[in-house]
C-alpha cells in the first residue's frame, strides 16, 4: 500500500457499550486522507461517541481504530494528530481572539513571534484578521465559530473532528458557513470528519456520508448515492422525503410487492387519463394538501386504493392562485420507473 492509500481513520467492527446501551454497535469504515466525511444521523445514534473514540477521549469496548495506519490503543488524545471543534466553541472568554487562536502554540512553547505570525495567518484564513484584539463576547456567533476553527487548525492537525459546529447559528449564517467550511477544507487539504443531524448540511458539504441509526451504519456513499439510491427505508426517510410504497400498493404500480421509494421531484402531475411516456410508472389519485413554496409547490396526493405520494413541482407556469385551486383535484402521476429505488427491510426514518 502506498502512503496516500492508507486511510486517515479506519474503524473495524468498533463497539462502545454503556451498560445495556450500544452507543456504537459494530461499525466499520475507512475515511480517505483529505476527505470531507460526514457522520449523519438522528440524536442518540452514536455520532458524538464515534468522534470521542477517534479523539481518544473514550475507548472502544471492542474493535480496532487506526489513525493513518497506526493503532490508537493506549495512545492519549494529545499524542493523536487530531483536533476537535465543538458546537459551543469553548473559547477562553478572558483571552483575546488572537490569544485564543495562538493557544495551541503557546502550550507547545513555540516562540512568541512565531505564535503571532501563525495566529494572524489563521485569522486571515477565516477572514477575521482585524478582530484579533477583541474578546469572544464582542463577536457574533458566526465569528466565534470561525475563531474556534482557526484555533483548532493552528497546530495543523491531519484530521479535524467537528461535532455539529454550526448547530447554534441561525439558518442564513449556517448556510453561509457551510459553503465557507467546505472551501476552507479544500484549501487546507485536511481530513474533516463532520458530525451533523442535518441531512441538507451533509448533502451540501460532504465527499461521502455515513448514515447512522442506533449505533449502526445504514449506508455509506456520496451525497448523490445516498439521495438517489438509499439502501434502506431508514435512509430514504431520513435523507429527503421518502415516498415509501409497500406491499399491495407497490405491486399495483410496479408489478412487484418489493417496497420502493421515489423522490418527490421525479414525479410529474397531469390530468387523469393522460397517456404517460414509455417506461413510466403511473398512479391516479386526489390532491389532499398543497403548499405553495415560491419557486416550487408541494402536493400530497392520496392514491386510489391507498397510500400517498408527495410531489414537488417547480412553478413554471402556475401562479400561487392556480396552485391553491388544485386542492381536491384528481390527478394522474407519472415518473420514469428507473427512479424507483427498491429498499431493504427496515423502519422508515423520521
Ligand atoms: P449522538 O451524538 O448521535 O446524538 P451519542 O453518541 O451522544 O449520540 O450517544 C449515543 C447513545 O449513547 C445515546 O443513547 C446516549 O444516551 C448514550 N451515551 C453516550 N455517552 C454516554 C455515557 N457517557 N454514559 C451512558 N450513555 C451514554
Ligand atoms: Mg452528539
Amino acid at each position: 500500500m502506498v502512503e496516500s492509500e492508507v486511510p486517515a481513520v479506519s474503524f473495524t467492527n468498533v463497539h462502545r457499550h454503556f451498560g445495556m446501551v450500544r452507543a456504537v454497535d459494530g461499525v466499520s469504515f475507512d475515511i480517505v486522507d483529505g476527505e470531507f466525511f460526514s457522520i449523519l444521523g438522528p440524536s442518540g445514534s452514536g455520532k458524538t461517541t464515534c468522534l470521542r473514540l477517534i479523539a481518544g477521549f473514550d475507548q472502544p469496548t471492542a474493535g480496532r481504530i487506526m489513525i493513518h495506519g497506526q493503532t490508537t490503543r493506549g495512545v492519549p488524545p494529545y499524542e493523536r494528530d487530531v483536533n476537535t471543534v465543538f458546537q459551543d466553541y469553548a473559547l477562553f472568554p478572558h483571552m483575546t481572539v488572537m490569544d485564543n487562536v495562538a493557544y495551541g502554540l503557546m502550550v507547545k512553547k513555540v516562540a512568541k513571534a512565531d505564535q503571532r505570525r501563525r495566529a494572524l495567518e489563521m485569522l486571515e484564513m477565516v477572514k477575521l484578521a482585524d478582530m484579533g484584539g477583541r474578546k469572544p463576547a464582542q463577536l457574533s456567533g458566526g465569528q466565534r465559530q470561525r475563531v474556534a476553527l482557526a484555533r483548532a487548525l493552528i497546530n495543523r492537525p491531519r484530521v479535524l473532528l467537528l461535532d455539529e459546529p454550526l448547530g447554534a447559528l441561525d439558518l442564513k449564517l449556517r448556510q453561509q458557513m457551510q459553503i465557507e467550511l467546505k472551501a476552507l477544507q479544500r484549501q487546507v487539504g485536511i481530513t474533516f470528519i463532520y458530525v451533523t443531524h442535518d441531512q441538507e448540511e451533509a448533502l451540501i458539504m460532504s465527499d461521502r456520508i455515513a448514515v447512522f441509526n442506533v449505533g449502526r451504519i445504514e449506508q455509506i456513499g456520496t451525497p448523490g448515492e445516498i439521495y438517489e439510491r438509499p439502501a434502506t427505508a431508514f435512509v430514504a426517510g431520513f435523507v429527503g422525503v421518502s415516498n415509501l410504497l409497500t406491499g399491495e400498493i407497490a405491486a399495483r404500480i410496479t408489478g412487484s410487492n418489493t417496497a420502493f421509494s421515489v423522490r418527490p421531484e421525479k414525479i410529474r402531475l397531469a390530468e387523469p387519463g393522460n397517456p404517460a411516456p414509455e417506461g413510466s410508472c403511473t398512479a391516479e389519485g386526489e390532491i389532499h394538501n398543497v403548499v405553495y413554496l415560491g419557486a416550487a409547490s408541494r402536493y400530497v396526493v392520496a392514491l386510489d386504493g391507498g397510500g400517498e405520494l408527495i410531489v414537488i413541482e417547480q412553478n413554471l407556469n402556475k401562479s400561487a392562485a392556480q396552485v391553491a385551486a388544485s386542492l381536491g383535484q384528481r390527478v394522474r402521476l407519472a415518473w420514469d420507473r428507473r427512479h424507483n429505488q427498491p429498499l431493504a427491510d427496515g423502519e422508515p426514518g423520521p
